[in-house]
């Protein structure tokens, strides 16, 4: 993800998961779940969707911190 707001350059944001409903082809409803980028500076907010995020994830892999 990018970390600086778009419209303000801040990096302070906070990220909200967020479920919606989309239509498919049809009358079937399924959900979708997305990511919100809240800039806490300005409230301007980026959405993201969460399958796709999270697919760039599994390709580039993050070390996870031992505790
Ligand atoms: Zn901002």
């Amino acid at each position: 993800m990018d970390i600086k707001c778009l419209k303000c350059g801040s990096s302070k944001y906070y990220v909200k998961t967020a479920i919606f409903p989309q239509k498919d082809s049809g009358l079937k409803i399924h959900l979708g779940a997305y990511y919100l980028k809240v800039c806490i500076e300005c409230g301007f907010t980026e959405i993201y969707e969460a399958a796709i995020v999270d697919k760039e994830k599994e390709e580039k892999p993050e070390p996870v911190p031992e505790y």
